[in-house]
């Protein structure tokens, strides 16, 4: 008879996991202050001293830049906007290259694209999975402005070897350290490693106030670029006799508004501790996991901590007897249940990460604004093929997976549950043979 429950025995787990919640009553206090004070946005998009935003916002910014030691932090809606007006701001335009990775959040890819610059994928590190230094260096043309570097998974990535990289061939780091705030990297924050730092405070992250981001930098030029183009710098350039460059000041509205910097004040003063339970969790669910032979809990990198916005594993089907990783997650997927909040996305476990971002759509067919060819013509050579990131493949197809269930709301009852999932079909793994 069988036992796992993918072939209709019992299941692990019958209860959902507990939703992530970091907020709480001081959250709730907060918003109800700006509520009543009526002041929801004080962002003026001309230039006027509520250009810069209201005392929230402005607070917000303050704290942001001393916890992480950097000379300026800009709030915007979002970390997509964020990506986005710190390849403004740095002064990427057409007939410009980025390189980005093929593992990542779309828009780490696509953002190049809303200045006219042309995204060259590189490959991934097979067992760290951040940008691996010598296919960047590959990719690196005359037309090279800049390089997208994500923190994947949340740790940081190559710093040595790529901001070595980047000082040789003058171009600038921006780094996507959405999924990474609190990591660290010679003792250096992430996002703060390279040129210009981007955070999320999206719902899925661990700080977040529904939606927004923050952008970081030491570069002051650039940093008031940003709050320009965050802030329609096109209105507000007008009165600003003392900016050389126009290049790039078109300007969105990418404002944050009071009642998520508020939020996110709050949040700042919990990341340290949020981020100390995931390692926690991390390092029991690792600690239970570590018999199965054909898993292993992904390395971080020499010199630097996590902070597991996902917690990665590499499977070896040779190990696990033949039986191929997509066959072990779902029949472990099979033992659980959903998270709270989350239930449309089913069990949090995954064979893979995202589908790699050269394979879009958007990049296969070469069309993104209009339907002649632009930006990408401005580098006809550019190659988007399947097989242009073999790792990046690899670990898609055959060996990466991960779960979040490890955050901070998850109770050692839930954890041993997780841990009793993967034991229970690595002891019966020939039911999963054919
Ligand atoms: C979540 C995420 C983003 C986008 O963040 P938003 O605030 O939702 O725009 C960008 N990059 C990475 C790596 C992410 O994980």
């Amino acid at each position: 008879m069988s036992k796992l429950a993918i072939n209709g025995g019992d299941k692990v787990r019958k209860l959902p996991f507990p939703a992530y919640k970091p907020l709480g009553e001081e959250e709730v206090e907060a918003v109800s202050e700006v509520v009543k004070s009526g002041i929801l946005s004080r962002f003026l998009g001309a230039w006027h001293e509520d250009f810069y935003g209201g005392p929230n916002v402005k607070s917000l910014e303050s704290e942001w830049k001393n916890y992480f030691g950097v000379r300026n932090a800009v709030s915007v809606n979002s970390a997509s906007s964020g990506l986005i007006a710190a390849l403004g701001a740095v002064g990427v335009g057409p007939g410009d290259e980025v390189i980005v990775t093929p593992y990542s959040m779309c828009i780490s890819a696509t953002a190049p694209l809303f200045y006219g610059a042309v995204p060259v994928f590189a490959d991934i590190e097979p067992d760290l999975f951040c940008l691996d230094s010598d296919s960047v260096e590959e990719k690196i043309t005359e037309k090279t402005k800049a390089i997208i570097v994500v923190d994947l998974f949340g740790q940081p990535y190559d710093v040595k070897k790529i901001n070595n990289l980047a000082k040789k061939h003058n171009l600038v780091i921006i780094e996507d350290a959405s999924q990474a705030p609190q990591a660290k990297f010679d003792g250096k924050y992430a996002g703060t490693l390279g040129d210009i730092g981007v955070y999320s405070f999206n719902y899925h992250k661990h700080i977040h106030c529904g939606e927004g981001g923050m952008v970081v930098t030491n570069n002051d030029g650039w940093a008031e670029r940003l709050r320009l183009i965050r802030n329609h710098a096109e209105a507000a350039v007008a009165g600003r006799e003392d900016l050389s460059d126009l290049s790039n000041m078109v300007g969105f509205n990418m404002r944050l508004g009071e009642m998520e910097a508020a939020i996110v004040r709050i949040q700042l003063k919990k990341l340290n501790q949020l981020v100390k339970d995931r390692i926690k969790n991390v390092e029991y669910i690792k600690q239970g996991l570590e018999k199965i032979d054909f898993i292993q809990s992904a390395k971080t990198r020499e010199g630097a901590t996590h902070s597991y916005y996902l917690h990665v594993f590499t499977y070896n089907q040779e190990k696990a007897d033949g039986v191929n990783r997509n066959s072990f997650v779902d029949a472990v997927k099979a033992e659980l249940t959903y998270t709270e909040n989350r239930e449309a996305e089913g069990v949090k476990v995954s064979s893979g990460y995202v589908r790699p971002l050269n394979q879009l759509p958007i990049f296969q067919n070469k069309i993104a604004f209009g339907n002649k060819g632009y930006p990408f013509s401005f580098s006809p050579e550019v190659d988007y093929s399947k097989g242009i990131c073999p790792v990046v493949e690899l670990c898609h197809e055959k060996t990466l997976f991960f779960h979040d269930l490890m955050h901070p709301n998850m109770t050692k009852q839930d954890l041993d549950d997780v841990i009793l999932a993967f034991q229970k079909v690595s002891d019966n793994i020939s039911e999963l043979k054919n």
